[in-house]
């Protein structure tokens, strides 16, 4: 983690020293206030409902080196700090002193980082990465889902200082948030995972989801051979996915600089490093040959679900072998990896019942790789389908509820539970339109009500599969029945 005076944190910043000595150490940053520790660096930020400035006092009782504040420091906390030797500073803008700081301390860093964007598949891909590249060297990942703002400097802010390879998870709501990331972060290695219709509501477009995608390469830097800790120097290199309609688009039309290298991933005959003869188990873990651009080759077991966890397998692959890490040690690292949780994890309800519990976050494109799973496990009972509405998507919102009702509704489960008040309706709609027999279609407006209806239908030999946004709070429906 980074230990920087207060002097340096203002002149890395721009932030302003008011009260304390400059001289004083800070060690791990913290925007929470009941999280900080000894000696930390609290950032106050001004939410919707509570303003991180009104607990500064808290932060400076817990041991805070300095507090940074972005208003006017009240008399009553500049005697608090004096008296308990913290730090006062002030800043215009706690977002920008954060990716300032986080900039300043990547540069010291003598790593290499690798970026990981995409509407999908994100965090899954990051876990692989760090899995793979963690066979080798020191890696620091982002924890969880890191990946905005303020998720991206605070990890870059905890990484150890003898981090050899950072792998940061880089999330976008917006055009120009990708470059903001990038230009912190500076990777020299970026995989964009794939061009879905996540956040479309705010991005118009799937071109423009595009164009924010591959803003990551306005970041990206060479590593020098010899110059980093131990890693092999690299051009800038982007991995994207063979799979994906929209990578010509990014490789082509968008015009990278000449001095990106792209490296092609996926199942095609023309990818460089690509996965064949895929086969789930009964698990519905997925195994596949892969073969990396070397000629080298290995059969590769995850210890994940879904055919889909092998399209971001291939990618984190491809870029690992940039990285100098051979198939024999891909393969059993992939083997010991474990991901971040909720995503298609299979559990069992109290009765018995098979559970897929993909309750972590969902798109139109996760919703079908989801169905996709819940269709190829092999089963004894019936297949009942909980699917939450996917929140964000816009006026594109009713249009792409109907195609996920209709995907659902061509996998034929038993049951299918459309969870929502805004465009559950039309998901049930079209599965019953594209041939599901109505009473095989209910619709609950609330996750309680899902569950109710869950646990009155489920029996031992059934197959469950729960997904839905974040926002539906599914998760509560699977620990209900589990
Ligand atoms: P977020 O934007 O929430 O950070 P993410 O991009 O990090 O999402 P993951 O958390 O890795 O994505 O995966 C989210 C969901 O999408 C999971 O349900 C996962 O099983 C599914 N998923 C992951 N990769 C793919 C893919 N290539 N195709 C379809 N579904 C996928
Ligand atoms: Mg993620």
């Amino acid at each position: 983690m980074f230990e920087f005076t207060v002097e340096t944190i203002a002149g890395a910043t721009g932030a302003s020293v008011v009260a304390g000595d400059p001289a004083r150490i800070c060690r791990g940053c913290f925007i929470d206030s009941r999280l900080v520790e000894r000696d930390g660096l609290f950032v106050a930020f001004s939410g919707e409902r509570v303003d991180g400035n009104d607990f500064a006092p808290q932060a400076v009782s817990a041991g805070a080196a300095a507090v940074v504040l972005t208003r006017t420091p009240e008399d009553t906390l500049l005697e608090q700090a004096e008296a308990a030797g913290c730090a006062v500073l002030v800043a215009d803008d706690a977002q920008e002193f954060l990716l300032r700081l986080a900039h300043v301390y990547r540069s010291e860093l003598a790593c290499t980082v690798v970026g990981v964007t995409g509407s999908i598949g994100k965090t899954t891909t990051k876990d692989f990465l760090a899995a793979l590249l963690g066979a080798r060297f020191r890696v620091w990942a982002t924890k969880g889902n890191y990946n905005n703002l303020i998720g991206l400097p605070l990890s870059i802010l905890s990484a150890p200082r003898d981090t050899q390879v950072l792998v940061l998870e880089m999330g976008m709501n917006a055009r120009g948030e990708i470059e903001r990331l990038a230009a912190c972060a500076e990777p020299s290695l970026a995989v964009i995972t794939k061009v879905g219709t996540s956040h479309i509501g705010m991005l118009g477009s799937r071109e423009n989801i595009a164009r924010a995608k591959a803003e990551i390469v306005s970041g990206m830097r060479p590593v020098p051979s010899g110059s980093e800790a131990g890693v092999p120097g690299t051009a800038p290199v982007l991995v994207l996915s063979g799979e994906d309609d929209f990578t010509p688009f990014i490789r082509d039309e968008f015009a990278l600089p000449a001095a990106v290298e792209v490296v092609l991933a996926g199942t095609g005959a023309d990818d460089e490093v690509r996965a064949s003869n895929i086969e789930l188990d009964v698990e519905g873990h997925p195994s596949f040959d892969l073969l990396l651009a070397s000629g080298e080759s290995a059969r590769i077991t995850l210890a994940v679900t879904g055919a889909q966890s092998v399209s971001n397998a291939v990618l984190a692959a491809a870029l690992a072998e940039r990285l100098g890490i051979d198939a024999a040690t891909m393969e059993a690292a992939f083997k010991r990896l474990a991901i971040t949780g909720r995503r298609q994890e299979l559990r069992r309800a109290a009765c018995g019942a098979r559970v897929i519990d993909d309750t972590y976050n969902a798109s139109p494109e996760s919703t079908a790789a989801a169905l996709d799973l819940l269709e190829m496990l092999p089963v004894s009972g019936r297949r009942i389908a909980v699917l939450g509405e996917i929140g964000e998507l816009g006026e594109e919102g009713p249009r792409l509820h109907a195609l996920v009702g209709s995907y659902a509704a061509a996998k034929k489960p038993d049951l299918l539970v459309c969870v929502g008040t805004a465009c559950a309706e039309e998901m049930a709609a079209a599965a019953r339109l594209m041939g599901m027999p109505a009473r095989s279609v209910a619709i609950a407006g609330d996750t309680a009500r899902a569950t109710e209806l869950v646990r009155q239908s489920l029996r031992p030999d059934d197959t469950l599969l729960v997904k839905g946004s974040r926002f539906l709070g599914l998760d509560r429906l699977v620990e209900e029945v589990c």
